[in-house]
């Protein structure tokens, strides 16, 4: 296959990891920037532009799009798919996952077992949002925060009502969450390809810190997940509409809930705690689902 790697970056281990991966199976990947792809939509043959020439003849398309460049990085993929390529993740699927609150309210309709989560627009609502999610301890969320940035604990009533003040004031969109305080500042990632979870690890906060991300000093482990948990993170990924995706998990004294579902999970720390080669898994699911080699759609 010819393989293109929508990523800003070809020096993060992720990009890297796929390049080698996708070579050592025989495959040519182009790594391509999402930002510097151009497009003119009016045409009647969707193109894509790039450094001056025409993007054309893959066969798929690995998107790596960071949650800054979303909504352009999800047009870009989208002029793809209007191009007949095959895309890992779609970017509708990608979009949905990246809209904390659209993905909580489409778990919930699917039944999946989520945080008790409220979200309100108006500061007058403020008291009543705090006790319909039973009052602190609360977590307070920016919408589009990722990496742990914007995720507060406040530990009082009045220091959540402060924050959540300060944040409509800001006008940033935010959710507030129950603090699932007996998850001990762990949490566990699925790492989900097709429907199967093809890896699991725990991610432990630092000391004094309740958010376990990678970025936040959190550090991994091997985790055993149960079979609940496993059919959760498989649900979670297929109600986002994502083949390959990384689900979060709290375990929580109500069973374990999903607290996010991520549309291009890091393989660094995924592959460093189990040691499995889930780039190879990655291209091993791309072989098994892109069509061979397309022709360009017929002009009309
Ligand atoms: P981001 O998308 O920025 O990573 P998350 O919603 O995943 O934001 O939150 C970051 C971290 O904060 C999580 O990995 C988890 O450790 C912790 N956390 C988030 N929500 C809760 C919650 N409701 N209860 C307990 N810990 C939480
Ligand atoms: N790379 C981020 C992670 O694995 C996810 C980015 C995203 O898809 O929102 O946590």
């Amino acid at each position: 296959m010819h393989i293109a790697l929508l990523s800003r970056n070809r020096k993060l281990y992720s990009s890297q990891r796929l390049v080698e991966a996708a070579e050592n199976r025989g495959h040519t990947v182009r790594v391509v920037d999402t930002l510097r792809c151009y497009m003119n939509i009016a045409s009647h043959r969707p193109l894509i532009h790039y450094r001056g020439a025409q993007l054309e003849n893959f066969d798929a398309v690995i998107p790596r799009i960071g949650a800054s460049v979303t909504f352009y990085g999800c047009a870009v993929l989208r002029q793809f798919e209007m191009m007949g390529t095959h895309v890992l993740n779609d970017s509708v699927a990608i979009t949905r996952s990246r809209d904390k609150l659209r993905s909580l309210q489409l778990l919930s309709r699917k039944g999946i077992g989520l945080p008790v989560t409220g979200f309100a627009h108006s500061p007058d609502d403020i008291h009543d949002l705090i006790k319909m999610v039973k009052g602190a301890p609360l977590v307070i969320k920016l919408l589009e925060g990722t990496q742990g940035i914007g995720v507060v604990l406040a530990e009082t009533n009045q220091a959540a009502e402060s924050v959540i003040q300060a944040f409509m004031g800001l006008k940033a969109n935010i959710m507030v969450q129950e603090y699932i305080k007996e998850a001990g500042g762990a949490d566990i990632r699925c790492l989900v390809i097709g429907d199967k979870v093809v890896a699991a690890m725990k991610r432990q906060a630092a000391e004094g810190e309740f958010r376990s991300n990678l970025h936040r000093g959190g550090s991994s482990s091997l985790i055993r997940i149960t079979p609940e948990e496993r059919s959760t993170a498989i649900r979670a990924a297929k109600a986002m509409g994502l083949k390959v995706a990384g689900v979060d998990l709290l375990r929580s004294n109500h069973g374990s809930v999903i607290m996010e579902v991520n549309s291009s999970p890091g393989l660094r720390g995924i592959e460093g705690a189990t040691g499995k080669d889930i780039a190879g898994l990655i291209i091993e699911h791309l072989e098994k689902n892109a069509a061979p080699k397309r022709k360009a759609p017929p002009r009309p």
